[in-house]
């Protein structure tokens, strides 16, 4: 079973350089709370992955790339792949819409980024979601459906005990950049779930599609963090901008923690 713990983790994406990313790290974990219910998770450049290891407390946080390339070594000029991640990161995103939009990542190469994840001990991180195109013309399911069929083509039933799922609607990702973000109406978060669920129950079994641990992503702020997680089966968020800043991504991660214990209580 996954674990009830609210899952945070912060993409930090091509931004912080390797002393304002210690910077960070030293800031947050001096304010921030170890709580039981809450795993908290940074998701840094690559270039600083390494040092933030040797400096990050794993009781307090764990590490995750933001990308990698699926073999595990070879001829790939400016690759790293998941076997050099092995021991430094314990999360990897995988299929992020930047990856996929940007730089034309396929379902083909993310089901390869999910196995390769997988056989290095890494938990990978799929990320799937609809553009604003997809989500106009009513696509939002289809896209969920093919994106997990996509990115889980091979994956077996005990492999996937260790893979997260993170719904992003990509018209909701860094949309206004802090300053207007979009929020996604709670019904439309409902609905994206149900479809992931319904998906991997078709694909996995039941139990594995209560089971298996699914985020939400696209302009979390301190604000929206009670409504996302007050949703069933919303297990934890992945937060980019917002995330960027010590002292705001500690109030998120009170926040969560806060909706936990409700959870609890219920
Ligand atoms: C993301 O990068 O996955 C993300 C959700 O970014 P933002 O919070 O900026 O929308």
């Amino acid at each position: 079973m996954a674990s009830d713990k609210k899952l945070i983790i912060a993409n930090w994406k091509m931004n912080l350089d390797m002393h304002e990313a210690s910077l960070y790290l030293h800031k947050l974990s001096k304010m921030v709370k170890v709580h039981r219910d809450t795993e908290v998770v940074l998701a840094p450049t690559s270039l600083t992955l390494q040092s933030l290891s040797l400096q990050v407390n794993l009781k307090q946080f764990k590490l995750a790339a933001q990308n990698f390339y699926w073999r595990d070594s070879g001829t790939y000029t400016g690759e790293i792949s998941a076997t050099q991640l092995r021991g430094v990161v314990q999360y990897a995103l995988v299929g992020h819409s930047e990856r996929r939009h940007i730089f034309n990542e396929s379902d083909k190469d993310v089901r390869n980024k999910v196995a390769a994840a997988i056989r290095n001990n890494i938990r990978p991180v799929l990320c799937i979601g609809e553009t604003a195109w997809e989500h106009a013309n009513n696509e939002t399911k289809d896209v969920i459906h093919d994106q997990l069929a996509g990115g889980l083509a091979n994956i077996t039933g005990e492999e996937l005990e260790k893979v997260v799922i993170a719904y992003e609607p990509v018209w909701a990702i860094s949309a206004g950049l802090g300053s207007t973000p979009v929020s996604v109406s709670l019904d439309d978060v409902k609905l994206a779930f149900n479809a992931v669920r319904n998906q991997i129950k078709h694909l996995y079994g039941q139990k594995a599609s209560e089971s298996i641990q699914v985020l939400y992503g696209g302009s979390v702020t301190g604000d929206s963090v009670a409504d996302y997680l007050s949703l069933p089966g919303v297990n934890g968020l992945l937060v980019g901008w917002a995330s960027l800043n010590a002292n705001t991504f500690n109030e998120i991660l009170e926040k969560a923690h806060k909706s936990a214990l409700a959870d609890k209580k219920e």
